[in-house]
């Protein structure tokens, strides 16, 4: 079995779509070098080694070694340097790569191979001691802190020590002598923190390296990155050894990051920073300031890699413009120049913020680099949640802290915490907060997740907080060299402002300010490139797209977003608006059905002006009333001094006030009284609500002169009688409303299919109910016999144990509730073919639920209204 690839120097055994196998960065590795990039040459051990090894006990399989060998040799004869060779070392970086790329995970060693004997091999060859000695310490470091686990900050000390002793401030200012030093220092200090010397053999170091990687697929940092990216456990990471090229030999010497297109923006111009004379790590570390590409976008005091290194510029141009037309995608890059000569390091599809990846899609198809099909492809639905929020309104009042870098466009606005735990803690008690750090890392993973936004003051627009942020979805302002960040005292201060921890600022990561405070802000434009793409989607999809909504001013947001109608409008949340809840209570509180009857009527016109505005605003677009479903104890107060307060103002006794309360409290509210159960006892309710909307529709269909049909949805059906009672009760007050305005429309009398029992006998509902709408949440509730109000006490555990993938009441659950939902499906349209299938459950706005409704032939789905644009784009990949 083959369980090493070689890649470079004319043997490339990989290719860009063996990522499965060899990871994204092994398989463009080989990929580039078999298009005739210059890509040093090295081998990929797979991602299979990876499972085997965990399937067995952390044990590699007996073949990896002398295919490892092998593989070694040849990158030795094709570099012309030996492994350990004294005189001629090679050298090699040890990189993870997982399918995706993943921060968490072990990253790099670099300079693995170096030793006390081949440094001074390295040092000849080089003809340069202190660059050596440089790279010796900085392999110590990296190897130390990666592999053999020894906190970073250690070696820092030792660093700061050597400076602190010559008196200076900067590393440059160290030579190689003193490098000599702090090796020394390194190689002591490690051995007291391990209690083992540091290793020498290069084998070892290589398989030590190796082992870290494997190592780190299951730290708690990957685990947390997999579980909020749906990444499974399985695909297990690959490990790249690679011969070492230079970056830091000298003047002609320099290593960077592009991007073949602004990841920003999306703007088609080539962008990216570099640092002459450094090594791959320097340019994110964000310890130098990173210079520009290009001479056009290099400000005063900056001088581009166009000018310092013309040569190699040239020729990364080219290459951006072969890894674009190659990849037909936006590239992310690193490379390193070393004495003038350009080396790939690695190529990636770009991550970008939705804006970029909008713009970049458009762009290609217009370029005819990809077509409109593909374009849709392209944009993750989920990642337009990110265009639909606002941003800082250019007129809102605002006090300026400070300035950084945009490095992840949005506005943000809460208060200031300065610990990733802290993040978590206060967001997970609803509080908006923004997350300060000096620099990020990626064991700051989940706190920038629960942030609204993240502020750094050191880092480029490559650094991790940018790259991450930007990924996410965050607004994020870095490198604010402006704001000293104090952990100690918990305060940032800038230009004399201090902000303590706990205090507002806002963040607008469009033009990287942060101010003082809150600033208004104000809803996205939907113009541009979203509305083509949205165009380009709604052209290719099936699956309309309905809205849930019951307020205008959520109507007014699903129509915005483009939504082709009401799929879910739930009636008792328009009973628990101030003017009416009086009303919602007294009808609960009568004794007789006299008394229920005065109640309901004084809702009757609160009922009838909601249903004259939705449908006005809707215009002719269809609407889906639910009638009354939760368990009347929801519109009572809970707490005593309010029940008393409520039997005052009812003219009742305090005494019968708590009694009926009693009385209505439920043991499983849920599957208790509610749905049609209470359109069945008390019919009066849903007597009133029908009537308001057939006389709505009415009134409607006159102002418009367009007749206007009504979809009525009983909820919570689970026998056919109960569906043909209330059907019964709406179409008498659809024939006295006919009667009394002279006007006769059409209407349509459905149900919702919520109970695996409906779902069963579905050829039965279907003989008295005019359309279906999948009720997922409550049908998710009661196919699992999970409570969707407790569990999420429990459920993160089960997603964390790997017992179930995905929450849910998030995910529609395809094996169990997507069976049921098959089989109603089938069921219904066996009755009555053509019968109209929709789904309002939450799952109507998740992308991948929404694959299995295109499965199933629903449709419609129907979602939240920021969700539509999510489920119009989602439709139309489900249909491709
Ligand atoms: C459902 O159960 O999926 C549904 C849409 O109804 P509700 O969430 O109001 O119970
Ligand atoms: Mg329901």
């Amino acid at each position: 079995h083959q369980w090493v690839y070689s890649f470079g120097a004319g043997r490339n055994e990989g290719r860009a779509d063996m990522r499965n196998l060899l990871g994204g960065k092994g398989a463009n590795l080989a990929e580039m070098a078999s298009i005739g990039l210059p890509v040093p040459p090295g081998f990929t051990i797979t991602t299979e080694v990876c499972t085997a090894f965990y399937d067995n006990d952390r044990n590699y399989p007996a073949e990896l070694k002398p295919q490892v060998d092998a593989a070694l040799a040849r990158v030795e004869e094709a570099v012309g340097n030996k492994f350990g060779d004294p005189a001629k070392p090679l050298l090699v970086s040890v990189r993870s790569g997982a399918r995706v790329s993943m921060p968490g995970m072990m990253d790099t060693v670099l300079n693995l191979g170096l030793n006390d004997t081949t440094v001074a091999g390295l040092e000849k060859a080089s003809g340069d001691a202190r660059f050596a000695w440089d790279s010796y310490r900085r392999f110590i470091q990296m190897y130390g802190s990666v592999v053999l686990g020894v906190d970073h900050h250690r070696f820092e000390e030792i660093i700061e020590e050597a400076k602190l002793e010559k008196a200076v401030s900067e590393d440059t200012a160290l030579d190689a002598d003193d490098w000599r030093h702090v090796v020394a220092s390194y190689k002591a200090m490690v051995a007291e923190v391990t209690g083992k010397p540091f290793p020498m053999d290069p084998a070892e170091q290589l398989w030590g390296a190796i082992g870290a990687v494997f190592g780190s697929w299951m730290n708690p940092r990957a685990n947390t990155y997999r579980r909020l990216n749906d990444i499974p456990a399985s695909w297990g990471t690959a490990v790249n050894v690679q011969a070492m090229v230079f970056g830091n030999m000298g003047e002609d010497c320099a290593t960077g990051v592009c991007f073949t297109r602004d990841p920003s923006t999306g703007e088609n111009v080539f962008y990216g920073e570099f640092l002459v004379n450094a090594q791959g790590e320097d340019v994110v570390a964000g310890i130098r300031t990173p210079q520009p590409l290009s001479k056009a976008r290099a400000k005063v005091g900056e001088i581009s890699m166009e000018e310092a290194l013309p040569g190699a510029y040239a020729e990364l141009c080219k290459v951006r413009e072969t890894l674009e037309r190659h990849y037909a995608d936006m590239q992310d890059i690193e490379f390193t120049v070393q004495q003038n000569k350009l080396y790939m390091l690695q190529t990636r599809n770009g991550k970008r913020t939705a804006a970029a990846s909008l713009r970049i899609a458009v762009d290609m198809a217009n370029e005819a680099l990809i077509d409109r099909r593909e374009a849709v492809k392209r944009v993750s639905p989920g990642s337009l949640d990110q265009l639909l929020h606002p941003t800082l309104d250019p007129k809102a009042p605002r006090k300026l802290l400070s300035k950084g870098l945009p490095a992840s466009p949005g506005a943000a606005c809460g208060i200031v915490v300065f610990s990733a735990d802290e993040a978590e803690a206060r967001a997970a008690k609803g509080e908006a907060v923004i997350l300060v750090r000096i620099e990020t890392s990626p064991e700051d993973i989940h706190g920038m997740h629960a942030a609204k936004g993240i502020l750094t003051t050191r880092g480029g627009m490559t650094s991790h907080a940018a790259v991450v942020a930007r990924g996410m979805g965050r607004p994020c302002v870095a490198g604010a060299g402006g704001v000293a960040v104090d952990y100690n005292s918990q305060q940032l201060s800038a230009g004399g402002v201090v902000v303590r921890g706990g205090e507002t600022i806002t963040l607008d990561g469009a033009t990287g300010e942060v101010f003082v405070g809150t600033v208004a802000m104000i809803e996205p434009q939907l113009s541009g490139d979203f509305a083509t793409l949205m165009g380009w989607a709604d052209e290719v999809r099936r699956l309309k797209v309905r809205a849930n909504a019951e307020t205008p001013m959520d109507a007014d947001t699903a129509r915005k977003f483009g939504a082709e109608g009401i799929g879910l409008c739930r009636t008792e949340h328009m009973f628990f608006d101030p003017e009416r809840i009086g009303a919602v209570r007294q009808m609960i509180m009568a004794e007789t059905e006299e008394g229920r009857r005065d109640a309901i009527a004084r809702l009757l016109p609160f009922q009838r002006k909601d249903f004259v505005e939705l449908f006005r605003i809707m215009a002719g677009l269809p609407v889906t009333i639910r009638l009354l479903d939760p368990p009347l104890h929801e519109f009572l107060p809970h707490k005593e001094e309010e029940l008393a307060e409520l039997a005052e103002s009812l003219g009742v006794d305090v005494e019968a006030m708590r009694r009926r309360a009693d009385d209505l409290k439920e043991a499983n509210p849920m599957l208790g009284h509610r749905g049609c159960r209470l359109g069945i006892t008390y019919p009066e309710i849903y007597e009133m609500q029908a009537r308001a909307i057939f006389e709505a529709a009415v009134e409607i269909g006159k102002e418009s002169g367009k007749a206007l049909v009504p979809e009525i949805m009983i909820p919570l059906v689970g026998m056919v009688r109960e569906l043909e009672v209330t059907r019964a009760q709406v179409d008498k007050v659809a024939k006295a409303v006919f009667a009394e305005t002279g006007t006769t429309i059409e209407y349509l009398v459905g149900t919702m299919i919520e109970l695996p029992r409906a779902a069963l006998i579905a050829d039965k509902i279907a003989e008295v109910g005019d359309f279906f709408s999948f009720g997922t949440n409550d049908l998710t509730q009661t196919v699992f016999g999970l409570s969707r109000d407790d569990a999420g006490k429990f459920l993160p555990t089960y997603v964390e144990k790997g017992i179930l993938p995905k929450d849910p009441f998030v995910s529609l659950d395809v094996d169990g509730v997507g069976a049921l939902v098959e089989i109603a499906a089938e069921k219904g349209r066996a009755t009555k073919p053509g019968l109209k299938l929709g789904i309002c459950g939450e799952h109507g706005g998740d992308p991948a639920s929404i694959q299995f409704c295109e499965k199933a032939g629903l449709d419609y789905v129907s979602c939240s209204p920021y969700r539509v644009p999510v489920a119009r784009l989602a439709a139309a990949q489900a249909a491709l």
